[in-house]
């Protein structure tokens, strides 16, 4: 049962959206006996899907699930470009899943309820004041008050813009659709050329289905239409979204903590958001904890919430956020030349060792110890990346 504030109930904490940064938020607060509300726009959590469903097998363990939402396991990546340069590199163990996200959505919902967190579907937010939030929705009108406000509303977030808050730096736009296409299950397919402002994929996602998409700055539809006809023309599944890339300014304050897409939590390298939004998920849950433990809901007391994401993985995010600009300067035959670099028996085997979808520095760390693989891609890729090493 929801605790009482003066003659209204109230929640310890509400979480404003129930994907997965949202349920991994309100299950870590419930669980630690904090009175919980997560609010969730759409009737059915999980629905409409924005993502291609690719896990990191590091992504896939932050969300603590059954396999009940696994379709598929993979083990390497090709990288296909227009002038036939290309790279395989294959671990031959498994490193990512290929999941049905909204079957995992809503597996992480139900381990939240579980828990103890109470769930108010169909049902928006559309103000805060000061320590209540505004919503409207199947229990009509309603201002319900809280201590903490963990807000998980997604790319778009009304929480950050009711707020004030700075916004992430870039906005991608996304398009993916579900095919019949055969292609070698164990390796996901990376298209520099169908985006140049970031890529384009297909993802085997198990019995003869693949996702085709791609994210980008502009033009986006049009550069979908002329990828995607390359593997047919019989979709049944269309995917459209939005990717925040580089973290807003301050991802704290006004009694709320910023986490998931809202915050801009996506890796720049790759568009993958599960890993870095279900951590800073629990970063939140930690510090609302802690803060409703000792009454102390000021910003002092909310900043614990970025040093601990900054110690966890902001590097990481710095990093990737760097090589997204530098990737909007590389050339089809700029990405040539890199391949053709990479494509080298000891840096293959290295990318098999080091390479870590989720902490790609870790990688880079190790190819900028090779002389002969910096001599080449020293020029394009200006000293951008050496400096954030030093
Ligand atoms: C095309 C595309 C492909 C992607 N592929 C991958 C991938 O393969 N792997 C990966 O890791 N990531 C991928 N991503 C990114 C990933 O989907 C997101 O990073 C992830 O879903 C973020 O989780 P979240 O919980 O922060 O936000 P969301 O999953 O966006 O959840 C936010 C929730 O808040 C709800 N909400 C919003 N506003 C309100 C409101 N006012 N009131 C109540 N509820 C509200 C929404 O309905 C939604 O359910 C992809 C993204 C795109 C666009």
């Amino acid at each position: 049962m929801p605790g009482k504030r003066g003659s209204q109930p109230g929640y310890d904490v509400i979480v404003v959206g129930a994907g997965p940064a949202g349920s991994a938020a309100a299950c870590e607060c419930a669980k630690s006996g904090l009175t919980t509300l997560c609010i969730e726009e759409h009737g059915t959590v999980g629905y409409p899907v924005q993502c291609a469903g690719l896990l990191s097998n590091a992504a896939f363990g932050e969300c603590r699930v059954s396999e009940r939402s696994v379709l598929n396991r993979i083990s390497g990546a090709r990288i296909v470009t227009e002038r036939g340069s290309g790279l395989q590199i294959d671990a031959k163990t498994q490193k990512a899943y290929v999941v049905d996200r909204g079957a995992l959505d809503r597996e992480m919902t139900e381990a939240a309820a579980h828990a103890g967190a109470e769930f108010r579907l169909k049902t928006a937010v559309y103000g805060v004041h000061e320590t209540a939030i505004l919503t409207r929705g199947v229990h009509g009108h309603e201002e319900i008050p809280f201590n903490i406000l963990i807000a998980a509303d997604g790319p778009r977030s009304t929480i950050a813009r009711l707020l004030h808050m700075g916004r992430a730096k870039a906005f991608l736009a996304g398009i993916q659709a579900d095919m019949s296409y055969e292609c070698d299950p164990r390796f996901a397919e990376i298209y520099p050329d169908a985006s140049p402002d970031f890529f384009g994929w297909v993802i085997p996602a198990g019995k003869g289905r693949v996702r085709v998409g791609l994210c980008g700055k502009t033009q986006v539809p049009e550069r979908f239409a002329a990828f995607v006809k390359k593997f047919g023309s019989n979709s049944t599944h269309l995917v459209t979204g939005t990717l925040p890339l580089g973290v807003m300014p301050r991802t704290y304050g006004h009694r709320t903590l910023f986490v998931g897409d809202a915050a801009g939590f996506a890796k720049p390298t790759s568009g993958g958001g599960v890993y870095t939004g279900i951590r800073s998920a629990r970063h939140a849950a930690a510090v609302a904890v802690a803060a409703c433990e000792q009454g102390r809901y000021d910003d002092a007391t909310l900043a614990d919430y970025e040093r601990r994401w900054k110690a966890d993985f902001g590097r990481e995010l710095e990093i990737g956020f760097r090589f997204f600009e530098m990737r909007q300067n590389l050339s089809s035959q700029d990405i040539d030349t890199v391949i053709l670099a990479l494509n080298e028996p000891e840096i293959l085997s290295a990318i098999v060792r080091y390479g870590d979808m989720d902490r790609p520095g870790v990688l880079v760390q190790q190819l900028l110890k090779k002389p002969a693989l910096l001599r080449i891609l020293a020029p394009l890729l200006k000293s951008g990346v050496r400096s954030l090493f030093s």
